[in-house]
């Protein structure tokens, strides 16, 4: 039955939570609770809470317990139907009996034993009977992976750290608000000139699984406004004319006939709507080349970059799958967000604009969701099992595509899985490590892998799925292969990972396999009790390109950024920088390099490094980041630089195109001429000093008079530490290489130092390490040398 709490009242009518339907009075409410929709999901529910009902909890067997043995003893308390172990790590199980009354009588009891061991009881958690409905609220700022690192590394456990990424990333719900809102503006605004239309959001905004600042992807329904324009013909040949129908002299419908339009007249119709009528958007860009086109936005107050497709109904209907996977099981969630993330910092997915060799993020669920589909128990149906399980009204063919799944969860019975997401994870990586991208054909709808020969020569016997309409386009276009073959769920014929370079195959594969090696140490899997990073932590560190196991590419680098901080500086700094005007941050940062260049030699005794030949060549063609100083009268030139390694290379600030600060304020600024806005450095790192510093340091400190000072917190105590390290190390030899490229940004209160570190030489795999250190350590001894300079 239902109960009151499932409906709720709204100003336009009625909501039905159970089946997330809207109804606009009481007696459309009343023909809904008796539909076969709504009294399938209240007899599925009743029947989930009897199962809940009618079983316990039960902990503290023996990992060697079996079923069978749970079996015979629970059986003494009345038939017991179901037992779900917790197969792994065998630390609890769930029994089902057939009886409710077996459940009041294992509780009363007041010891149970089994097999000398006492075993805890209690009754099954009931969960609440959740939808496939929006993420809970999470009022968060911008993401700030510094941040984001730190709370992870506070988390007790991997399983409590992917909960977190979902907490940080998530949508908040004033984010959701005004994505909604500004669907409802717009459709309000092209139902002016598009009587009916509908502007419907899909993808990350409503999929459950949106990061704060993805893009609103919206299609817009023309399908009732077609069947309104053919009315409103066939009234106007019978020389019938209603202007309140939306004919009127404003409506554009007469001049576009919606049935013959080109997809590229319909965009331009988009366009020109997007431009002249709605308040706030701009950047107004139709995309005619797209494999779908759309035309892109900007909405000015809300900071959100928008999409609109037209009729794109494929793509609601397979965010609505996305979201019915969400509901099915509390597990997807954490895991989609955290594979997203990872492979947004290992630069496999995310292409920047639609298109582009990478894994989109549609693309990366569905891996996960197909990972889920293949777990032993599985997590998840495949899309067939789902279909068998849908009732009649949700029934669906869209374009000729079967798109049939239950709307709510609670169509689906849970899963017998009991892996922890510590477990999923590894599994995940393991899983696609070692699976043969280019050989098969990753199938969402059979939960399995093809193998290319079979299905090509199945597809061409294929059952038309399609109705008649579109089943000879279908014959006609199969889907793109290439060297990863993810077939969409719905849409059997398109290959959602067409776009996919060699490149990006064997750098998915390559990743995944680090990262299984990676989650089977005791760093992934247990909280460091010395503070390291830990967990997620390590698994998110950015690609290094150009480091070990990396196979060349594009440069990326890791960088630590310096706030410019009054407070901290002398007194004698400070009012010379007051009184330098703007020239001040230029000052600042000729003090910044000279803190830092005292970090890395004096502090870490790093050594000079030779620049790499690769860097020099950069520089004399050009092709490099930073332009090649040929300015005599600035102190070091990049010959310079390349014949004193490890000194700082001052780069001056007129041929940095990216400064922030233009040529002609500087000319003013007669003290700062002469000081660079960037430099560099190349350095070699011979000793672990990042590795046992902490120990080192305490045990310094018992034996020392100065005071507990925290790390990075005093220059002699740091430089100590460093050289205890030094010293006990039998065999030094160059560890690491890297070149550290300062450079000032931002103006005022804003200013910071950015600091971008690019291994140059790091054979041994240490670089990521001794970033990490430097991450914490770095900022606080700059400010401790800015402090006191000597
Ligand atoms: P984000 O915007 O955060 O990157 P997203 O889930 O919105 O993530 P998009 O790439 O914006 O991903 O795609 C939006 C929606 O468009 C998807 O949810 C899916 O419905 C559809 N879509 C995207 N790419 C494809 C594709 N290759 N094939 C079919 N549908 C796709
Ligand atoms: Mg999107």
């Amino acid at each position: 039955m239902e109960t009151s709490e499932d409906i709720r009242t709204t100003p336009r009518g009625f909501y039905c939570k159970l089946c997330s339907i809207h109804t606009p009075n009481r007696p459309s409410l009343e023909a809904h609770l008796k539909g076969k929709k709504h009294q399938h999901l209240c007899r599925l529910r009743s029947k989930r809470d009897a199962q809940v009902e009618s079983s316990i909890y039960v902990s503290g067997i023996k990992p060697t317990t079996s079923r069978t043995e749970l079996a015979e003893y629970f059986e003494q308390f009345g038939p017991v139907s179901e037992i779900i172990m917790d197969k792994d790590k065998g630390l609890y199980s769930i029994i089902e009996f057939s009886e409710v009354k077996s459940t009041q009588a294992v509780l009363t009891q007041l010891e149970h034993r089994l097999q000398g061991l006492k075993l805890r009881v209690k009754p099954r958690e009931k969960k609440e009977f959740k939808l496939a409905s929006k993420p809970p609220d999470a009022k968060k700022s911008h993401i700030n992976l510094e941040k984001l690192n730190y709370d992870l590394c506070q988390t007790a456990s991997v399983n409590e750290q992917m909960q977190k990424v979902v907490e940080t990333l998530q949508l908040s719900e004033s984010d959701q608000n005004s994505r909604e809102l500004l669907a409802e503006l717009l459709e309000e605004v092209f139902t002016e000139f598009l009587p009916d239309c509908q502007i419907i959001p899909f993808g990350s905004s409503v999929n459950t699984f949106g990061v704060q600042s993805c893009d609103l992807d919206l299609v817009l329904d023309l399908e009732n406004t077609k069947a309104f324009q053919s009315q409103a013909k066939k009234s106007e040949k019978k020389g019938e004319h209603n202007s309140e129908d939306g004919d009127s002299e404003d409506s554009i419908l007469p001049e576009i006939d919606l049935n013959t339009a080109t997809p590229a007249e319909l965009l331009d119709l988009v366009t020109a709507v997007l431009r002249k009528c709605v308040p706030g958007v701009y950047k107004v860009q139709p995309q005619k080349t797209t494999r779908l086109p759309l035309v892109r936005f900007i909405h000015r107050d809300l900071n959100l970059q928008g999409d609109i497709t037209i009729n794109n109904r494929l793509a609601v209907r397979n965010t609505r799958f996305l979201q019915l996977c969400s509901g099915l099981d509390s597990r997807v969630r954490p895991l989609v967000y955290t594979v997203r993330f990872w492979a947004k910092q290992k630069h496999l997915a995310g292409n920047p604009f639609g298109g582009g060799p990478l894994l989109n993020n549609y693309a990366l669920t569905l891996l996960v969701l197909f990972y889920l589909q293949n777990v032993d128990p599985p997590i998840l149906p495949t899309v067939e099992k789902l279909k068998s399980m849908a009732c009649e009204e949700e029934e669906c063919v869209i374009d000729g595509w079967d798109c049939t799944f239950p709307s709510q969860p609670i169509s689906v019975p849970p899963s017998k899985n009991t892996d922890d997401l510590c477990t999923l994870l590894h599994g995940f990586f393991s899983f696609y490590s070692k699976f043969d991208f280019s050989g098969s054909v990753v199938s969402l709808r059979e939960g399995r892998s093809l193998p290319i020969a079979s299905f090509l020569s199945r597809d061409e016997e294929m059952p038309d799925t399609a109705d008649s309409s579109s089943s000879k386009h279908k014959k006609a276009a199969g889907p793109k292969l290439g060297p990863v073959n993810i077939l969409d769920p719905f849409n059997l014929h398109h290959n959602v990972a067409g776009n996919l370079s060699e490149r990006t195959h064997r750098h998915l594969l390559r990743e995944c396999s680090e990262s299984e090696k990676y989650c089977r140490s005791l760093q992934y899997q247990r909280k460091s009790a010395k503070g390291k990073s830990w967990g997620l932590v390590r698994l998110f560190a950015p690609r290094v390109e150009g480091g070990a196991g990396s196979q060349g590419g594009t440069e990326r680098s890791l960088k630590i950024s310096v706030p410019f901080q009054a407070s901290v500086l002398p007194e004698s700094l400070n009012k010379k920088l007051s009184s330098s005007g703007d020239a001040f941050r230029l000052i600042w940062f000729e003090q910044l390099c000279s803190a830092v260049e005292a970090l890395f030699k004096d502090i870490l005794k790093c050594t000079p490094a030779e620049e790499p030949v690769s860097t020099q060549e950069q520089n004399k063609t050009g092709g490099g980041e930073e332009e090649v100083n040929n300015n005599d009268s600035l102190e070091g030139s990049s010959k310079q630089a390349a014949s004193k390694p490890g000194k700082k290379r001052p780069l001056p600030a007129e041929e940095s195109s990216s400064s922030s600060s233009s040529k002609g304020k500087r000319r003013r600024l007669d003290s700062s001429a002469n000081l660079p806005e960037k430099a560099c450095w190349f350095w070699a790192q011979r000793h672990k000093v990042w590795a046992g510093r902490r120990k080192v340091r305490r045990d310094l400190l018992k034996t020392s008079d100065e005071a507990s000072k925290p790390e990075g917190g005093c220059r002699s105590i740091e430089s100590r530490v460093t050289q205890c390290i030094v010293e006990k190390e039998e065999d030094p030899k160059d560890l690491v290489e890297f070149k550290v490229d300062a450079e000032v940004l931002g103006g005022g209160e804003n200013t910071k130092a950015v600091l971008k570190f690019t291994p140059t030489n790091d054979l041994a795999g240490y670089f990521q390490d001794f970033f990490h250190f430097l991450e914490s350590f770095l900022p606080k001894m700059v400010e401790t040398l800015l402090s006191k300079p000597e």
